[in-house]
């Protein structure tokens, strides 16, 4: 399915129920400009490649635009200019000061050398920066970009205009002005989701079963943080498989396994499960925090957690949607779920273009207050509305985007 038909399709639902004025309705269909680039790199074997780029710049109506650089063979223009779309949504459901943008390049990283990698980032902002900057557009990490690649893109930024501006880029290494707690704010924004849900349908964390699809950056700070919190997490697993003891895992030692093993499979004291299987088990919340697409009309039927806590980007299809809303299983949608990354990538480049730098406890402390109060702020539109939260969180950040005028 095209993204960006599937991105409208959202669109109109959520037009459809707030009665969106038509002409506001049709102006929010076209990203503000997409911009495509040619960008020549001089190859280790002295040939010269040339690698297409993209930058979408949805809507800045609440800030500059914000959002990653993809770097993946893949990457279309409509996927770029479905993904800035979200990012408006996503930065508006929780009311940070900034618009929706996405980037992307259509390359496989893992072809590059390390001195390909730097110059094709380079040729990328030499392209366009004159479209970017701390108070115009605000890219950061993605899909296979670091913050490695992030400081050669800040540099190659700083240079061409003549002058110091680092909120031109986020999720920079912290010794480039980075901010504390951005390694674990995604997880700790789902965590917030997690506390409220289970608050709402009457959960305690001692009686909450926790599963986990994906142990990476985002799923093994949500289980470590959960548990240390006295949520029973009874399943995780990686792209190797899974593992479940519905007694609950002992987190700690599964990351370490994981680092002996690379892999939480054949975990002692577990059994093992295959990624299907950890999508069905009965818990209380399940997590998907891998790849979309994983929650499709063929299990969502199956599915028998109370609650969904969207940490991937797009775990769930549209047709799953529907199925998991009639049989009352409450998804917290990844606009919502996951916003914590981008939040405290808003507060990386409040720093910068401050001059400052907060502590970790300030950071999280913040991050909370926004969370919680853009987790019930989607609750309040859910029952003004009796919507499920995904088309809530939609409508409340479309709202939110049009009261300005655009
Ligand atoms: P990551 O690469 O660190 O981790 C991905 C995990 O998924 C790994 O454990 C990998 O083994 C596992 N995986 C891969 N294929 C799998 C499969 N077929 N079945 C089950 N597991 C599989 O990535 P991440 O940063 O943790 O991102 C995970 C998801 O969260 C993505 O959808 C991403 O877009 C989303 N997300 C991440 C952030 C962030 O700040 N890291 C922010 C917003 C959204």
């Amino acid at each position: 399915m095209n993204p960006f038909k599937n991105a409208m399709k959202q669109l109109d639902n959520a037009a459809g129920i707030m009665n969106l004025d038509s002409n506001t309705h049709e102006v929010l269909k076209y990203p503000q400009r997409v911009l495509e680039v040619a960008i020549p790199v001089s190859m280790d074997n002295g040939t010269t490649k040339v690698f297409t780029g993209y930058r979408s710049q949805y809507d800045d109506t609440l800030g500059p635009y914000k959002g990653g650089i993809r770097y993946h063979p893949g990457v279309t223009k409509d996927e770029v200019k479905a993904l800035s779309f979200w990012m408006m949504i996503k930065c508006a459901t929780v009311n940070i000061p900034m618009g929706g943008g996405k980037g992307g390049v259509i390359v496989n990283p893992k072809e590059l050398s390390e001195g390909e990698l730097e110059r094709l980032s380079r040729g990328y902002v030499q392209k366009l920066w004159r479209n970017i900057g701390s108070d115009k557009d605000v890219p950061a990490p993605d899909v296979y970009t670091t913050p490695q690649i992030m400081g050669w893109m800040r540099d190659e930024y700083e240079r061409i205009v003549g002058h110091s501006d680092p909120g031109v880029i986020t999720g920079k290494a912290i010794k480039d002005g980075g901010s504390e707690g951005r390694s674990y704010a995604t997880a700790q924004g789902g965590v917030y989701c997690t506390i409220e849900i289970a608050k709402k349908i009457n959960l305690t964390p001692e009686s909450t079963t926790v599963a986990i699809q994906g142990f990476g950056n985002a799923g093994s700070h949500m289980a470590r943080i959960l548990s240390g919190l006295g949520y029973k997490i009874v399943a995780v697993s990686d792209s190797r498989g899974g593992i479940v003891n519905m007694e609950g895992l002992d987190i700690d030692q599964v990351s370490e396994h994981k680092k002996n093993t690379r892999s939480v499979s054949d975990f002692s004291n577990a059994k093992n499960i295959s990624n299907e299987e950890i999508l069905e088990l009965g818990v209380d919340i399940l997590v998907p925090a891998a790849l979309e697409n994983v929650i499709t009309k063929e299990n969502a039927g199956q599915i028998k957690a109370k609650a969904i806590v969207e940490l991937a980007n797009g775990p769930t299809t549209p047709d799953a949607d529907e199925i998991l809303n009639a049989n009352g299983v409450i998804v917290i949608p990844d606009v919502l779920a996951n916003a914590g990354g981008v939040t405290v990538s808003y507060f990386e480049w409040d720093q910068n273009v401050k001059g400052e730098h907060w502590s970790e406890e300030v950071v999280i402390e913040k991050l909370e207050k926004i969370m919680v109060h853009a987790f019930q702020g989607v609750w309040t539109v859910k029952e003004k509305f009796n919507i499920d939260m995904r088309t809530a969180a939609f409508v409340s950040a479309i709202e939110r985007v049009t009261s300005k005028g655009l």
